[in-house]
């Protein structure tokens, strides 16, 4: 309440100070949560300003691009890969189904590289009518604060332009980092792995999280060798672990060699290709490397601490729960926060900012139930809860649904790959806490179960809900028999 009265109060002002600024809001970077940010803010009526660094695929300090990592080097055109790399086993299936196919299949990289970057070009270009149409000013060039209502817009011939704003927003992303060790520089970060000239032909991968998963599957997926190394047992942490062993076992039934619970300790150019050596002795050669390490919020170059703005031992921007920092008029959304990295969450925190400072109705974001996915092939899917966190917040017994069966699909075409669906359950309030999938469509059917979840469904209302059928999801609705019951004072722990 008493941060409402602030908001409140701060538009009154707002109605009668905005004479003195040049903008009512200047936001720093036109990403996901940038772009959202403004134009919604422009649609309260708001005169709004934003930067943005020259488009080019691949990022650097000085580079980016409107439409930001999503658009140019995240999601979009990654995605664009995985479709292109599960056409192959497609294919390969549609064998049975009485398709004809010469012995060998030709694939053509350049033309897929291609087809990725003119679409992210479109797409470059749309975002940048979006804000046009929205009426919102950009400027081509590198921003940074110069105080709690100043910011500077460095541009690409090296002059500044000064602009004063009621607000600003940081909206600048996150970039991927090296690990470092010696001949880090040999490697390539998800940056350069969409925009490779060549196919690779053996890949080494090092890192374990989703991007790590996703650059494994798409050039597996394409023909290459590929070794995957992750310093856990299973990759995914975070996720549920019983998921996290689908995905190690699919990704090894297509053909990648796991390393679990090893590092990568040096890389040496060779005349064959990059010599990776890994702390159990083990040496391979490849012909890229790629870092899916983890990813660092871009801070450093924007002036934050000499404004007094915080940030935690990461570099991320510290804010409070409407995204306002330690300065009252400079707020950050998006990865820069460190929050939850997902560009619908950026979309959120950036929506929720607009309807905050200039929609005169304060709005939290709400991280509950934000679903995800993860685009291995074939791939997992997830909202709410895993088993583990279940059981470490649940008050009661925790009640598991599990369900492991073949798809249709792959009756006919022969192909050897159960799908797996999980239901994790509160048993005394029968609340379904988090369901998992892992098979062909998961973020498909994942979005409406995110909106069961999200509505506080049961378990009895999953059981009563008529099934698609035939279908894959259908299973959903069908689990009827408890596969485990995790008593309260029984917990067991994973570690893995
Ligand atoms: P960004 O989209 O990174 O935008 C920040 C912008 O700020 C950039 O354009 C940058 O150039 C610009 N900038 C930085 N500094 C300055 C400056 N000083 N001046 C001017 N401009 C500046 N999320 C999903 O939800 N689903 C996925 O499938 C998915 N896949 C991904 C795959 C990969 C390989 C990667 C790397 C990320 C993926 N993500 C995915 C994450 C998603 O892309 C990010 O969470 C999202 O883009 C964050 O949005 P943002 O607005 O915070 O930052």
């Amino acid at each position: 309440m008493a941060r409402k009265m602030l908001v409140d109060e701060e538009m009154n002002q707002t109605n009668q100070e905005e004479a003195y600024y040049d903008f009512d809001l200047f936001v720093i970077g036109a990403g996901s949560g940038g772009v959202r940010a403004a134009r919604f803010s422009a649609n309260y009526g708001a005169k709004v300003g934003i930067c943005e660094l020259p488009f080019h695929p691949i990022s650097s300090e000085v580079i980016g691009g409107v439409g930001g990592t999503c658009v140019i080097r995240g999601c979009v055109p990654k995605k664009i890969l995985v479709y292109g790399a599960a056409f192959g086993s497609e294919l390969e299936d549609a064998r049975n189904y009485g398709w004809e196919l010469n012995e060998k299949l030709d694939f053509n990289w350049k033309k897929l590289l291609h087809k990725k970057t003119d679409e992210i070009i479109r797409l470059n270009g749309i975002y940048k009518r979006l804000l046009s149409n929205a009426g919102v000013k950009l400027f081509e060039g590198e921003g940074k604060i110069v105080g709690p209502n100043e910011v500077e817009v460095t541009q690409l011939d090296g002059t500044k332009l000064s602009y004063s704003a009621k607000h600003i927003l940081i909206a600048t992303g996150s970039r991927a980092h090296r690990p470092p060790i010696p001949g880090q520089g040999l490697g390539i970060t998800s940056d350069e792995a969409l925009s490779l000239e060549d196919l690779p032909k053996h890949a080494v991968v090092f890192g374990g999280g989703y991007i790590a998963v996703e650059f494994a599957s798409i050039w597996r997926g394409l023909g290459a060798n590929v070794d995957l190394f992750f310093r856990k047992e299973l990759p995914l942490r975070g996720f549920d672990d019983e998921m996290r062993a689908v995905v190690a076992r699919n990704l090894e039934g297509r053909g990648i060699n796991l390393h679990p619970q090893t590092n990568l300790t040096e890389l040496i150019k060779t005349d064959n290709g990059i010599k990776v050596t890994t702390d159990h002795g083990e040496e391979l050669i490849a012909d890229v490397v790629l870092f899916a390490t983890g990813r660092l919020p871009n801070s450093k170059r924007l002036n934050l601490e000499a404004v007094g703005v915080e940030l935690d031992n990461t570099g991320a921007v510290k804010v409070d729960e409407y995204s306002r920092t330690s300065i009252p008029s400079i707020w950050a959304v998006g990865d820069v926060t460190n929050r939850m990295n997902l560009t619908p969450v950026a979309l959120m925190e950036g929506t929720c900012f607009a309807k905050t400072v200039f929609g005169k109705e304060p709005s939290k974001p709400d991280y509950s139930h934000v679903p995800c996915a993860v685009f291995s092939i074939p791939p997992l899917s997830v909202v709410g809860l895993s088993e583990e966190q279940a059981i470490e917040q649940a008050n009661g017994d925790v009640l598991v649904f599990t369900s492991t069966f073949n798809p249709m699909k792959n009756t006919v075409s022969g192909r050897q790959e159960k799908t797996v669906m999980k239901l994790v359950v509160d048993a005394e309030t029968d609340k379904v806490l988090g369901a998992s999938m892992c098979g062909p469509d998961a973020p498909e059917i994942m979005q409406g179960i995110a909106v069961a979840l999200k509505c506080g469904a049961t378990k009895a209302q999953f059981d009563s809900t008529v099934g698609i059928h035939p279908s894959a999801a259908e299973e959903f609705v069908t689990m009827r028999s408890v596969s485990r019951r995790i008593t309260c004072s029984g917990k067991p722990k994973t570690n893995l």
